[in-house]
Formats: structure tokens, sequence, C-alpha cells
């Protein structure tokens, strides 16, 4: 810790809309103010909605952390079908003027911000760290390999002459990871897109940060941790400084209470515990096969069910404003021929509380990043659900190199049958295999313990970072 030195002011720049952004950020904000005796203003765009998630999750944070709202910024003149990446990269960029105003004030109040730090869809604003003369770091709150990934796409764009789709090798990251098209993010996929441009860009805009924190740590994604250095000086210092996952008493609320009461009546590790992310929704069809696949299974389960959509990354933008019920779409009797030992929640379940307890024995993941690092944190064995942005490249990590996850596979019509749901939750929570899996997430859970240790790498990195900010120039 670094008590002696006077407070530094780190100015924190997560996106709107993600929660599975925010949630890292603020986790970062904390260890910042608890161990390194620094403030934070958190900047946070305003999105024009109601934002109550996202104000929920900072309320109660301690006063050492000030946050600040951009007014928010339209997007309105964009095509009606541009891409939910798009937006919100360019809602943040079109707010830096007011980001910039936030820390002209800062300086003028005598508390000048020290370092920015910013999400990955805010990495234009390394550009205003630099006028303001600070470090400009990236808080990279997704998957190392994601960045391992970056460094090689310009060069597979240039050596493409088609779709990648029709590339005759595959793509080979650090760690046995080896991706398929079809497995790149989102955002790669389509050549000729505008979201591609953006990713492009991307891929090179961060190798002028001067630093990137990581929420992974070095156990965790060891090859990419090792081939992002060796890449080193063309990519800037990686630093492993998770797993943050969220600390809080979401368990006090009352569906929380719900969840862990129905919990506490279970045998230990019975439970498969189903939930598609923040904001995660699947079309009907795939929504009622869900539900015909656990019926089937026998097994237990407690499932946070969400009203469908078709379009699921754009369900991230309106999840606070749907108002169907989706328990509406849950087969006729469901409810009754899976009582005792099924739990449907709606839109919501206090996950950590969930994943931490002694009856769950299983994940039905999304395989969104902090999904995944809260399942390693808990040691609970996955089935890799991947919908959407970088969720397919995800699940090759987590089958292939991690070895902590069984994938599912869809058919033809790109659904998941209900027969294959039944069967891989038998895979998952008997047999051998499910044992195998189980043992390394277990292993998986004491390195995520080690790196957090008071000597652990990621304390340590973490360390080294903020004395980086207090040695700037
Ligand atoms: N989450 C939760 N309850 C839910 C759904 C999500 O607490 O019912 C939390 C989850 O614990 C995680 C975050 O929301 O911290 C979701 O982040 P992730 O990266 O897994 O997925 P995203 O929402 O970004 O797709």
């Amino acid at each position: 810790t670094q008590r002696s030195q006077p407070p530094h002011n780190i100015a924190l720049l997560p996106p709107p809309i993600f929660l599975g952004h925010l949630i890292p950020f603020i986790e970062l904000a904390k260890k910042l103010v608890f161990h390194h005796n620094c403030t934070i203003t958190l900047i946070i765009l305003d999105d024009g909605s109601s934002m109550k998630s996202q104000k929920s999750l900072l309320q109660g944070l301690p006063t050492t952390i000030n946050t600040v709202f951009l007014p928010p910024a339209s997007t309105d003149d964009l095509p009606e079908n541009a891409r939910v990446e798009l937006l919100v990269s360019v809602r943040l960029t079109r707010s830096f003027p007011a980001l910039r105003d936030t820390l002209t004030s800062l300086k003028q109040l005598g508390t000048p911000a020290t370092a920015l730090v910013v999400d990955l869809f805010a990495i234009d604003a390394i550009d205003i760290a630099k006028q303001f003369e600070i470090p400009a770091y990236l808080f990279h709150v997704i998957a190392t390999n994601e960045l391992s990934l970056s460094v090689l796409m310009p060069k597979l764009d240039e050596s493409c002459t088609s779709e990648y789709r029709d590339m005759e090798e595959p793509i080979t990251l650090p760690g046995s990871i080896v991706l398929s098209p079809e497995d790149l993010p989102d955002s790669m996929k389509e050549r000729n897109s505008e979201v591609h441009k953006w990713a492009l860009d991307w891929c090179n805009k961060f190798l002028e940060a001067d630093g990137v924190m990581v929420n992974s740590f070095l156990e965790l994604e060891l090859e990419a941790f090792k081939d992002l250095e060796q890449r080193r000086p063309d990519v800037p210092p990686v630093y492993p400084v998770g797993p943050l996952i969220r600390t809080g008493t979401e368990a006090e609320s009352d569906r929380g209470s719900e969840c862990v009461k129905w919990l506490n009546d279970q045998p230990p590790k019975s439970v498969l515990f189903v939930s598609f992310g923040s904001g995660g929704t699947l079309s009907v069809e795939q929504f009622n096969e869900l539900a015909l696949g656990l019926e089937m299974s026998g097994h237990r389960f407690l499932w946070v069910v969400r009203t469908p959509q078709e379009n699921i990354a754009d369900a991230y933008l309106n999840s606070q404003s749907i108002v169907k019920d989706p328990l509406d779409f849950l087969p006729d009797g469901f409810l009754e021929r899976t009582k005792g030992r099924g739990l449907v929640v709606a839109s919501w379940a206090p996950q950590i509380q969930v994943l931490s307890h002694r009856s769950t024995g299983g994940f039905v993941t999304h395989c969104g990043w902090n999904s995944i690092l809260e399942s390693a944190v808990f040691g609970v064995p996955m089935i890799a659900w991947p919908l959407c942005f970088e969720h397919r490249m995800n699940a090759v990590f987590l089958t292939d190199g991690l070895k902590g996850a069984i994938r599912v596979k869809e058919n033809e019509n790109g659904v998941v049958g209900r027969e294959q749901i039944a069967q891989l939750m038998k895979r998952l929570m008997q047999g051998e295999e499910g044992k195998q899996i189980r043992n390394r997430m277990n292993d998986v859970k004491i390195a995520a313990g080690n790196a957090l240790s008071q000597e652990g790498s990621s304390t340590q990195a973490l360390a080294h970072v903020v004395q980086q900010w207090i040695n700037w120039k």
C-alpha cells in the first residue's frame, strides 16, 4: 500500500448500458481506494434511460468514490440496425467534450486526475489523457485472449481476400485455442461491416495505451499473458489484476433471499444454475426447448428467465424497458411439473450468492467474462452456451483451453434441442467427465484465491500499476 504518498485521484471511464463492464470498474475503484489510498472519479455517461440497475450498483460506495454523470449523447442519426457495440462506442466518443470539461474542472478544483482508466468502448479517450499529460490505461474487462486476437486481427485482415469464413486455416491463439471463423467475436465477423471497421481501429488504438489492466489472472490465461509480454514493446504492458468480482449484499433483497432460501433446502452440489448474464435472451423457440430440456433431465435447477427476444445484442439495449412477464412464455404446466426440484426467477438472481452456495453444482452460462470469473472463483463446472459478442470465443477457451466446461451444439436451425440439453446436464452433474471438470474447476478456484492473496500475482500487478502512476513523469 502507498499510504505515505499523497492520495491520487484516478478517473475511471466505464461504458453506459453494459453492467458486465460497470461491475468490474466499481470493484477496481474499491481496490484502489481501500488498498492504495486513491480517490476515484467515476465518470459515467448518462444513457438517457432511468439507469435503475446502474444506479443501484452505485449506491453505498465509499465517499472517496465520486461519481460524475455526463449528459446523454444521441446516436439517433446512426442507422437503425447499427450494432450495439458501435452505438455504445459512438455515444462515448460524442461525450468526449464533456469528459474534457470534467477533467478540466477537477484540475481547477485542485484535485486533478492523475491517471485516466478507460473501458474498451472508450478506447479513443486515450488521446484525452495524453492531452492532459496523464497516463492512459485500458481496463480490459474481458478475456486476455481477446487482446491476443486483437493483436492478430490487422494482419489477418490484410491476408484475407474474402470473408473470414472462407479462410482455409483456423485462427490459433495462445494456449491451444483454435478458433473457427464462426467463433470470432461478432464485431469481427463481417469484413464489410461498420462494426468490423470499428473493431479493426480498436486493435490498433489499444496499442497506444500506456498500460492495460485485465480482469483476469495469470494462472487462468498464462499463455495469453506470456504471448503479450513477448510482443512488447509493440504491445503495451499487460497486467492481470483479477478476478475482480462483485462484492455486496444482494442476497438481502427479496428475490435474493428467495433463491438462497430455496438453495438452503437442496442437497450439496445438486443444483444447476441457468443464467445468461445481465441481458442475454433466447428466442421463443429456444426458450421453450430449454424449459423442456430442464424438465426432461430430472435434475434440480435454478433458472433465471428473461422475456424471449429474437435479436440478442439489441436486447442489452432495452432490457430495462421490457414489460412482458417472462413466466408467461413457459410451457403450459411447466411450473407444476418441476415444482420442488426447480426454481424459476424472473430477470435477475443474486449470481454471486448462487454460485458460492454449497447446493450449486453446475452453471449453464452464456460465457460472459464476469460469469466465467465468478464460476472460477467458486470452482463451479460449466455448460458453455454462448450467445453473442465474444462469447463463442470464450466458450472455446472454457472447453479446449481451461477444460472447465462442456459446450452446447446448435442444430442446423441454430437451436439447442431439449434432448441435448438434458443429456449435457447429466454429463456434467453425474459421471466421470463431470467429475474431471469439477476437479479442474476446483484447481482454478485455488489459483484464483492465490492470485488475489497478499503476495499474489494480481495483487502485485495492481500495486505495480499504481506505482507507475505515482512515478509518472
Ligand atoms: N448477474 C447477476 N444476476 C443475474 C444476471 C447477471 O448478478 O441474474 C451479474 C453476474 O453475476 C455478472 C454480470 O451480472 O457479474 C454479468 O456479466 P457477464 O460478463 O457474465 O455477462 P454480460 O451481462 O456482460 O453479458
